[in-house]
């Protein structure tokens, strides 16, 4: 399963602006979330930080497009190094999603 498939398994549908926080559970920080997402992508958090982080991902609408844009571009260098080419729409992909980072800020 690549990475995307799993990112579409998470955030597929699920994600909505209902998906309020309960109670008073503490959520990680959007920086926090930010600086653990290599670890998460690459399966190196212990169960509790990657459901930590899982969940910022899962709730925040502005670290989500970040999510993405890292999966899509580490997807893209994997074939790279691995000697396939990217498929044209996983460029165009990457690229859209560089030029959303890029305008929202
Ligand atoms: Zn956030």
């Amino acid at each position: 399963m690549s990475l995307f498939d799993k990112l579409r398994e998470w955030f597929g549908g699920g994600a909505s602006d209902s998906a309020e926080q309960e109670g008073g559970v503490a959520m990680i920080s959007c920086e926090d979330a930010l600086r653990l997402v290599y670890e998460f992508m690459d399966g190196e958090l212990v169960d509790a930080s990657a459901e930590e982080v899982k969940q910022h991902f899962d709730m925040c609408q502005r670290c989500y497009p970040h999510l993405r844009l890292e999966a899509a571009f580490r997807d893209a260098l994997k074939r790279a190094t691995s000697g396939q080419a990217a498929p044209p729409e996983l460029r165009d992909k990457v690229v859209a999603l560089l030029e959303q980072a890029r305008t929202e800020g």
